[in-house]
Protein backbone atom coordinates (compact mmCIF):
# COMPACT_ATOMS: atom_id res chain seq x y z
CA UNK A 1 0.00 0.00 0.00
CA UNK A 2 1.20 3.60 -0.78
CA UNK A 3 2.11 5.64 1.89
CA UNK A 4 -0.81 8.21 0.76
CA UNK A 5 -3.12 5.43 1.77
CA UNK A 6 -2.61 4.33 5.17
CA UNK A 7 -3.63 6.24 7.75
CA UNK A 8 -1.88 8.61 10.12
CA UNK A 9 -0.22 6.99 12.93
CA UNK A 10 0.78 10.21 15.09
CA UNK A 11 -0.66 13.44 16.14
CA UNK A 12 2.52 15.56 14.20
CA UNK A 13 1.68 13.40 11.36
CA UNK A 14 -2.07 14.43 10.98
CA UNK A 15 -1.10 17.83 12.06
CA UNK A 16 1.18 17.93 8.92
CA UNK A 17 -1.81 16.64 6.76
CA UNK A 18 -4.04 19.07 8.12
CA UNK A 19 -2.05 22.01 7.32
CA UNK A 20 -0.79 20.82 3.83
CA UNK A 21 -4.53 21.02 3.31
CA UNK A 22 -5.46 24.19 4.71
CA UNK A 23 -3.35 27.26 3.73
CA UNK A 24 -3.13 30.72 5.02
CA UNK A 25 -5.78 32.50 2.83
CA UNK A 26 -7.47 34.90 4.58
CA UNK A 27 -5.83 38.54 5.13
CA UNK A 28 -6.93 38.53 8.78
CA UNK A 29 -4.91 35.38 9.87
CA UNK A 30 -1.76 35.65 11.15
CA UNK A 31 -1.29 32.30 12.36
CA UNK A 32 -2.89 29.42 11.36
CA UNK A 33 -2.63 25.44 12.42
CA UNK A 34 0.61 24.45 13.65
CA UNK A 35 1.22 26.47 16.79
CA UNK A 36 -0.27 26.32 20.33
CA UNK A 37 -2.71 28.85 19.25
CA UNK A 38 -4.24 30.27 16.06
CA UNK A 39 -3.64 34.31 15.85
CA UNK A 40 -5.68 36.72 13.63
CA UNK A 41 -6.53 40.14 13.58
CA UNK A 42 -10.20 41.43 12.79
CA UNK A 43 -11.09 44.51 11.15
CA UNK A 44 -9.70 47.89 12.74
CA UNK A 45 -8.38 46.13 15.71
CA UNK A 46 -5.91 47.33 18.49
CA UNK A 47 -4.90 43.39 19.10
CA UNK A 48 -4.47 40.05 17.99
CA UNK A 49 -7.06 37.77 18.88
CA UNK A 50 -6.09 34.29 20.04
CA UNK A 51 -8.58 30.91 19.73
CA UNK A 52 -7.37 27.35 20.89
CA UNK A 53 -8.97 24.36 21.56
CA UNK A 54 -8.44 21.32 23.45
CA UNK A 55 -10.59 17.75 24.35
CA UNK A 56 -10.23 15.64 26.79
CA UNK A 57 -12.01 12.12 26.69
CA UNK A 58 -13.02 9.95 30.12
CA UNK A 59 -10.52 6.72 30.12
CA UNK A 60 -7.96 8.31 27.63
CA UNK A 61 -6.93 11.77 29.06
CA UNK A 62 -8.33 10.97 32.33
CA UNK A 63 -10.15 8.77 34.82
CA UNK A 64 -13.51 10.00 37.21
CA UNK A 65 -12.06 7.74 39.65
CA UNK A 66 -8.89 9.47 40.05
CA UNK A 67 -10.24 12.99 40.31
CA UNK A 68 -13.19 14.57 41.61
CA UNK A 69 -15.36 16.96 39.23
CA UNK A 70 -13.94 20.37 40.26
CA UNK A 71 -10.50 19.57 39.82
CA UNK A 72 -11.02 18.36 36.24
CA UNK A 73 -12.90 21.34 36.04
CA UNK A 74 -9.82 23.17 36.58
CA UNK A 75 -7.50 20.95 34.69
CA UNK A 76 -9.68 21.21 31.69
CA UNK A 77 -10.06 25.14 31.57
CA UNK A 78 -5.64 24.96 32.30
CA UNK A 79 -4.67 22.85 29.64
CA UNK A 80 -6.33 25.51 27.30
CA UNK A 81 -5.46 28.83 28.76
CA UNK A 82 -1.70 27.07 28.75
CA UNK A 83 -2.02 27.39 25.16
CA UNK A 84 -2.75 30.95 25.40
CA UNK A 85 0.45 31.51 27.94
CA UNK A 86 2.38 29.80 25.11
CA UNK A 87 1.88 33.07 22.74
CA UNK A 88 1.84 35.35 25.75
CA UNK A 89 -1.56 35.89 25.28
CA UNK A 90 -4.35 37.49 27.79
CA UNK A 91 -6.88 35.27 28.45
CA UNK A 92 -10.55 36.65 28.12
CA UNK A 93 -13.12 33.94 27.06
CA UNK A 94 -13.97 30.33 26.92
CA UNK A 95 -16.83 28.20 25.83
CA UNK A 96 -17.19 24.70 26.87
CA UNK A 97 -18.98 21.56 25.05
CA UNK A 98 -19.67 18.55 27.18
CA UNK A 99 -20.59 14.68 26.26
CA UNK A 100 -22.39 13.76 29.34
CA UNK A 101 -23.41 9.80 30.18
CA UNK A 102 -26.76 10.04 30.66
CA UNK A 103 -26.13 8.72 34.55
CA UNK A 104 -24.32 11.22 35.40
CA UNK A 105 -25.12 13.46 38.72
CA UNK A 106 -26.45 16.99 39.11
CA UNK A 107 -23.47 17.46 41.65
CA UNK A 108 -20.63 16.00 39.08
CA UNK A 109 -21.79 18.86 36.61
CA UNK A 110 -22.22 21.70 38.98
CA UNK A 111 -18.34 20.72 40.84
CA UNK A 112 -17.33 20.52 37.50
CA UNK A 113 -18.65 23.92 35.99
CA UNK A 114 -17.14 25.16 39.28
CA UNK A 115 -13.76 24.37 38.70
CA UNK A 116 -14.25 25.66 35.45
CA UNK A 117 -15.32 28.98 36.24
CA UNK A 118 -12.77 29.84 39.42
CA UNK A 119 -9.71 28.30 37.23
CA UNK A 120 -10.89 30.71 34.64
CA UNK A 121 -11.74 33.46 36.86
CA UNK A 122 -8.53 33.59 38.13
CA UNK A 123 -6.65 34.03 34.67
CA UNK A 124 -9.17 36.39 33.78
CA UNK A 125 -11.48 34.26 31.63
CA UNK A 126 -15.04 34.39 31.27
CA UNK A 127 -16.96 31.60 30.59
CA UNK A 128 -19.66 32.83 27.20
CA UNK A 129 -21.33 29.80 25.94
CA UNK A 130 -20.97 26.03 24.93
CA UNK A 131 -23.03 23.06 24.05
CA UNK A 132 -24.51 20.13 25.62
CA UNK A 133 -24.95 16.37 24.04
CA UNK A 134 -25.28 12.84 25.54
CA UNK A 135 -22.60 10.43 25.36
CA UNK A 136 -22.59 6.84 25.18
CA UNK A 137 -18.89 6.13 25.88
CA UNK A 138 -17.82 8.50 29.12
CA UNK A 139 -17.73 11.89 29.21
CA UNK A 140 -16.13 13.68 26.53
CA UNK A 141 -15.06 17.73 27.43
CA UNK A 142 -14.03 20.36 24.69
CA UNK A 143 -12.77 23.57 25.17
CA UNK A 144 -12.40 26.21 23.20
CA UNK A 145 -10.06 29.13 25.11
CA UNK A 146 -9.77 32.92 23.31
CA UNK A 147 -7.21 35.46 24.53
CA UNK A 148 -5.62 38.62 23.02
CA UNK A 149 -2.14 39.99 22.53
CA UNK A 150 -0.65 42.85 24.31
CA UNK A 151 0.33 45.37 21.88
CA UNK A 152 0.65 43.00 19.22
CA UNK A 153 3.53 41.05 21.31
CA UNK A 154 2.82 37.06 20.18
CA UNK A 155 5.16 35.18 20.52
CA UNK A 156 5.42 31.83 18.10
CA UNK A 157 7.17 28.31 17.86
CA UNK A 158 9.20 29.56 15.04
CA UNK A 159 12.01 32.19 15.52
CA UNK A 160 14.49 30.69 17.46
CA UNK A 161 17.96 30.71 15.84
CA UNK A 162 21.66 28.85 16.47
CA UNK A 163 22.97 29.72 19.52
CA UNK A 164 19.73 30.88 21.34
CA UNK A 165 19.41 29.84 24.89
CA UNK A 166 16.65 27.60 25.89
CA UNK A 167 14.72 27.67 29.02
CA UNK A 168 11.56 26.19 30.95
CA UNK A 169 9.77 27.66 33.94
CA UNK A 170 8.84 25.52 37.10
CA UNK A 171 9.95 22.24 37.68
CA UNK A 172 9.55 19.43 34.53
CA UNK A 173 8.56 16.08 35.87
CA UNK A 174 6.13 16.32 38.75
CA UNK A 175 2.96 15.80 36.93
CA UNK A 176 4.01 12.51 35.47
CA UNK A 177 5.34 11.61 39.13
CA UNK A 178 1.99 11.83 40.16
CA UNK A 179 0.81 10.08 37.21
CA UNK A 180 2.36 7.38 38.75
CA UNK A 181 1.18 7.59 41.86
CA UNK A 182 -2.20 7.59 40.89
CA UNK A 183 -1.54 4.07 38.66
CA UNK A 184 -0.24 2.57 42.45
CA UNK A 185 -3.37 3.43 44.23
CA UNK A 186 -2.31 6.38 45.83
CA UNK A 187 -5.18 8.78 45.59
CA UNK A 188 -4.84 10.62 48.71
CA UNK A 189 -1.34 12.44 49.58
CA UNK A 190 0.08 11.50 52.80
CA UNK A 191 2.92 13.63 52.41
CA UNK A 192 4.39 17.13 51.14
CA UNK A 193 6.28 15.75 47.71
CA UNK A 194 3.12 13.42 46.97
CA UNK A 195 0.28 16.44 47.58
CA UNK A 196 2.72 18.27 45.01
CA UNK A 197 2.78 15.74 42.63
CA UNK A 198 -0.89 14.95 42.75
CA UNK A 199 -2.01 18.40 42.69
CA UNK A 200 0.26 19.35 39.64
CA UNK A 201 -1.39 16.22 37.77
CA UNK A 202 -4.82 16.83 38.84
CA UNK A 203 -4.98 20.46 38.39
CA UNK A 204 -1.82 22.36 36.78
CA UNK A 205 -1.78 25.83 36.82
CA UNK A 206 -1.25 27.42 33.14
CA UNK A 207 1.63 29.76 33.13
CA UNK A 208 -0.17 32.78 31.89
CA UNK A 209 1.71 35.56 33.80
CA UNK A 210 4.49 34.01 32.99
CA UNK A 211 3.85 34.36 29.16
CA UNK A 212 3.01 37.82 29.27
CA UNK A 213 5.70 39.20 30.81
CA UNK A 214 8.23 37.14 28.31
CA UNK A 215 6.17 37.93 25.27
CA UNK A 216 6.15 41.51 26.82
CA UNK A 217 9.81 42.01 27.66
CA UNK A 218 10.96 41.95 24.07
CA UNK A 219 14.13 39.23 25.00
CA UNK A 220 12.55 35.87 23.65
CA UNK A 221 12.73 35.02 19.91
CA UNK A 222 10.14 31.71 20.40
CA UNK A 223 7.55 30.01 22.67
CA UNK A 224 5.42 27.11 23.48
CA UNK A 225 3.55 25.39 26.28
CA UNK A 226 5.11 21.85 27.35
CA UNK A 227 1.77 19.24 27.53
CA UNK A 228 3.53 16.08 25.76
CA UNK A 229 6.64 16.09 27.05
CA UNK A 230 9.83 18.24 26.67
CA UNK A 231 11.41 14.74 24.29
CA UNK A 232 8.36 15.32 22.15
CA UNK A 233 7.49 19.54 22.34
CA UNK A 234 11.02 20.67 21.88
CA UNK A 235 11.24 18.76 18.37
CA UNK A 236 8.28 20.51 17.49
CA UNK A 237 9.78 23.96 18.40
CA UNK A 238 13.00 23.30 16.77
CA UNK A 239 11.02 22.27 13.47
CA UNK A 240 9.04 25.25 13.62
CA UNK A 241 11.92 27.31 13.82
CA UNK A 242 14.43 25.15 11.63
CA UNK A 243 17.00 24.70 14.23
CA UNK A 244 18.52 21.02 16.83
CA UNK A 245 19.11 22.01 19.75
CA UNK A 246 21.04 20.26 23.20
CA UNK A 247 19.86 19.37 26.09
CA UNK A 248 21.89 19.77 29.73
CA UNK A 249 20.43 16.70 32.16
CA UNK A 250 22.16 18.25 34.98
CA UNK A 251 20.68 21.31 34.42
CA UNK A 252 17.06 20.21 34.67
CA UNK A 253 14.67 21.38 37.31
CA UNK A 254 13.57 18.07 38.25
CA UNK A 255 10.95 16.59 40.65
CA UNK A 256 14.08 14.77 42.88
CA UNK A 257 11.84 13.45 45.44
CA UNK A 258 10.28 10.94 42.91
CA UNK A 259 13.52 9.48 43.36
CA UNK A 260 12.01 8.04 46.68
CA UNK A 261 9.45 6.30 44.56
CA UNK A 262 11.47 4.28 42.35
CA UNK A 263 11.11 6.90 39.43
CA UNK A 264 14.10 8.60 37.34
CA UNK A 265 13.68 12.49 37.53
CA UNK A 266 15.33 12.68 34.42
CA UNK A 267 13.09 10.27 32.57
CA UNK A 268 9.96 11.95 34.18
CA UNK A 269 11.68 15.50 32.90
CA UNK A 270 12.16 14.67 29.26
CA UNK A 271 9.38 12.32 28.85
CA UNK A 272 7.15 12.94 31.27
CA UNK A 273 3.89 15.00 29.67
CA UNK A 274 1.42 17.39 30.98
CA UNK A 275 3.97 19.54 32.97
CA UNK A 276 1.69 22.61 31.55
CA UNK A 277 5.64 25.19 31.88
CA UNK A 278 6.41 27.25 29.02
CA UNK A 279 9.49 26.40 26.99
CA UNK A 280 11.16 29.42 25.84
CA UNK A 281 14.80 30.61 23.34
CA UNK A 282 16.27 33.75 24.38
CA UNK A 283 19.19 34.85 22.60
CA UNK A 284 22.06 34.30 24.06
CA UNK A 285 22.97 38.22 24.18
CA UNK A 286 19.83 39.04 26.59
CA UNK A 287 20.17 35.89 28.88
CA UNK A 288 21.94 38.21 31.59
CA UNK A 289 19.84 41.14 31.47
CA UNK A 290 16.66 38.37 30.97
CA UNK A 291 17.88 36.87 34.29
CA UNK A 292 18.24 40.15 36.40
CA UNK A 293 15.16 41.66 35.38
CA UNK A 294 12.74 38.66 35.16
CA UNK A 295 9.97 39.18 38.23
CA UNK A 296 10.99 36.95 41.57
CA UNK A 297 7.29 36.65 42.31
CA UNK A 298 6.48 34.43 39.31
CA UNK A 299 7.61 30.94 38.72
CA UNK A 300 11.46 30.41 38.39
CA UNK A 301 12.60 29.88 34.87
CA UNK A 302 15.91 27.67 34.54
CA UNK A 303 18.44 27.82 31.29
CA UNK A 304 18.40 23.88 30.16
CA UNK A 305 20.51 23.71 27.08
CA UNK A 306 20.61 25.94 23.68
CA UNK A 307 19.43 25.60 19.93
CA UNK A 308 22.43 24.34 17.74
CA UNK A 309 22.41 24.05 14.05
CA UNK A 310 20.85 21.77 12.40
CA UNK A 311 17.15 20.74 12.83
CA UNK A 312 17.77 16.55 12.86
CA UNK A 313 20.86 17.63 15.65
CA UNK A 314 18.66 17.15 19.01
CA UNK A 315 21.26 16.06 21.98
CA UNK A 316 21.52 15.39 25.15
CA UNK A 317 23.76 15.14 27.34
CA UNK A 318 24.92 15.34 31.27
CA UNK A 319 26.97 18.61 32.34
CA UNK A 320 28.67 17.73 28.73
CA UNK A 321 29.29 14.26 28.94
CA UNK A 322 26.92 11.12 27.93
CA UNK A 323 25.73 12.80 24.82
CA UNK A 324 23.79 10.95 23.16
CA UNK A 325 20.06 11.33 20.46
CA UNK A 326 17.48 12.83 22.20
CA UNK A 327 14.53 10.29 21.43
CA UNK A 328 10.85 11.09 21.53
CA UNK A 329 9.23 9.59 24.40
CA UNK A 330 6.17 11.65 25.26
CA UNK A 331 2.32 11.06 24.74
CA UNK A 332 0.94 10.48 21.98
CA UNK A 333 -2.94 9.95 21.70
CA UNK A 334 -2.50 7.93 18.04
CA UNK A 335 0.13 5.73 19.32
CA UNK A 336 -0.88 5.59 23.34
CA UNK A 337 2.49 3.86 23.76
CA UNK A 338 4.15 2.97 27.08
CA UNK A 339 7.06 4.95 27.16
CA UNK A 340 10.26 2.58 27.87
CA UNK A 341 13.15 5.38 28.40
CA UNK A 342 16.05 5.54 30.84
CA UNK A 343 15.21 2.25 32.33
CA UNK A 344 11.57 3.94 33.67
CA UNK A 345 8.26 3.63 32.10
CA UNK A 346 7.09 7.32 32.44
CA UNK A 347 4.18 8.07 30.85
CA UNK A 348 0.94 5.85 29.88
CA UNK A 349 -2.94 6.70 28.58
CA UNK A 350 -5.17 6.72 31.20
CA UNK A 351 -6.95 3.43 29.11
CA UNK A 352 -7.66 0.95 31.53
CA UNK A 353 -5.96 -1.37 29.52
CA UNK A 354 -2.75 0.72 29.11
CA UNK A 355 -1.36 -0.40 32.66
MG1 LIG B 1 0.44 23.70 23.43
Amino acid sequence: MSKKNTLPTSENEILRLLQDRSPDKSKFLKKGIGDDAAVFCPRNAAEYWLVTTDMLAENIDFRCEWTIPRQLGRKSISVNLSDLAAMGGRPRFFTVSLGLPSVISRRWIMEFYRGLIERGDMHGALLIGGDLSCSESGIIISITAIGESVGRKVLYRSGGRDGDALYVTGILGRSAAGLRLLYRGCLQPRTRSQREALRSHRQPDPRCAVGMWLAQSGMVRCMMDLSDGLSVDLPRMCAASGVGAEIDTARLPLFTDATAWDLDPVALALHGGEDFELLFAVPESKTALLEKTYPHDLPKITRIGKMIRGRRNLWVHHDGKNRRRLKEGGYDHFRRHCVENEGAIVREGYGKNDQ
